[in-house]
C-alpha cells in the first residue's frame, strides 16, 4: 500500500501503487502527492 495526501484539503488515503487513484476521493482535487513511508524516508538518506 502507498499513501497518498490531497494538496488541497490534506485528506490522507491509501492506495496500491499500480492503481493509484487520480484525484482525491474526499473532494475531487486532482494534484495528489505521494506521502512517504518512515522507511523510505530512512532510504533517502
Ligand atoms: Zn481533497
Amino acid at each position: 500500500m502507498a499513501r497518498f495526501v490531497c494538496k488541497k484539503c490534506n485528506y490522507r488515503f491509501e492506495s496500491y501503487a499500480k492503481n493509484v487513484k487520480k484525484e482525491c476521493p474526499y473532494c475531487g482535487e486532482q494534484e495528489i502527492k505521494r506521502e512517504l513511508s518512515a522507511q523510505e524516508l530512512l532510504e533517502l538518506e
